[in-house]
């Protein structure tokens, strides 16, 4: 048909899946095992209905001042989206404009990345790890449209250090540099303390796994001033109204009780390395996960096969059928409960 010929075409991205059934130890998706604050479910009790009559705060008050105010910025060097996935779809658009030079990043990351270059038309090129599935600082050394690098990066969970950021955007003063925070609250080193030295450089970050709500979906950015302007008027030349007031009341409640997130990222971490301790017993390698996941393979045991033996036990772990990954799982941390279901049958598994 001529129409056809007319459709921007794209790949679209796959998220892991949402099973409907009761009953799944869900462990694909790296959402948080525990509830998001309390305070956020008080919030969405007492939300009086009669706001919606009204648009939303399109400055996305009151949650950009809470942020500024708990990570010591200014309001100005934030941004606020619907999850990182709006936020990073809105840079991409907005500093990913070279005509012919590609954005790098990873061979193994975030598989969001590919898609947004083909569906804003930017050039890219990924740049393989390491054997050991870590970043070779000088691959991001070379004539670029831009830089986006998850830390950790995911689905590996390695995480780079904060001077490998720093060498990079010393390298790249003319393109914006994006580190995608996404797990950076399960103890790694931030970039935000970078900011104000580098104007190039943004840095994204979620609520949707250490805050607990990815179902609310809120995703927020730090940069410089200029930076997040740029960001700003992409946005409201897209869609003003982004974040609905019901999301912006639950994100304060969720920033606010500070002893409630450390608590349960303090617990996620805890049963992060347990969980290396068991899969390590039973033969399982993989790299040194800081986030909230592990991704292991293990040299006697096909993973496509074990995640179909997984999910025939309601157990729901990811896999891709991608080169070099092809035998790997990707395992998000579950409760202790759930890791110990998970270990239980592994066990049989690994001995049957
Ligand atoms: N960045 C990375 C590296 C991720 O793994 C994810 C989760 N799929 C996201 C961004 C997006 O998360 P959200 O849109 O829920 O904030």
């Amino acid at each position: 048909m001529g129409w056809e010929a007319n459709v921007r075409t794209v790949t679209p991205y796959v998220a892991g899946e949402q099973p409907k059934e009761q009953g799944v130890i869900k462990l694909n998706t790296n959402e948080s095992p525990y509830p998001p604050a309390p305070g956020v479910a008080r919030a969405l009790r007492e939300y009086d209905a009669d706001i919606l009559r009204k648009y939303p705060d399109a400055e996305t008050e009151p949650l950009l001042s809470e942020l500024a105010a708990y990570y010591g910025v200014e309001k100005e060097q934030v941004f606020v989206g619907v999850g990182s996935d709006d936020v990073l779809a809105m840079a991409f658009l907005t500093f990913f404009n070279h005509p012919t030079l590609p954005v790098l990043f990873p061979d193994i990351t975030y598989s969001f990345y590919d898609v947004w270059a083909e569906l804003f038309r930017i050039p890219y090129e990924v740049q393989m790890l390491d054997g050991q599935f870590r970043i070779k600082e000088e691959d991001y050394h070379k004539p670029n449209g831009g830089v986006i690098i998850p830390n950790p990066n995911a689905p590996t969970g390695e995480l780079a250090p904060m001077q490998m950021f720093e060498n990079i955007l010393r390298a790249n003063p003319d393109v914006v540099c994006i580190v995608d925070e996404a797990y950076i609250d399960f103890g790694g080193e931030s970039c935000l303390k970078l900011i104000d030295r580098y104007e190039n450089l943004l840095v994204v970050r979620t609520f949707s796994k250490s805050r607990a709500l990815a179902g609310m979906r809120i995703g927020y950015a730090f940069g410089s001033k200029k930076l997040i302007r740029c960001l700003q008027d992409v946005k409201y030349s897209f869609n003003s109204y982004t974040m609905n007031s019901i999301t912006l009341a639950a994100g304060v409640e969720a920033v606010r009780d500070d002893a409630y997130f450390k608590e349960i990222t303090k617990k996620v971490i805890t049963t992060r390395e347990r969980s290396k301790r068991e899969l390590a017993a039973l033969g399982f390698s993989f790299p040194d996960s800081k986030s909230n996941f592990i991704f292991a393979t293990h040299e006697k045991y096909d993973a496509k096969e074990l995640f179909e033996a997984l999910r025939a036990h309601n157990i729901y772990v990811r896999h891709w059928d991608k080169p070099r990954i092809g035998n790997y799982l990707r395992i998000s941390i579950g409760t202790d409960e759930e890791m110990d279901t998970l270990f239980a049958f592994l066990k049989e598994y690994c001995r049957a």
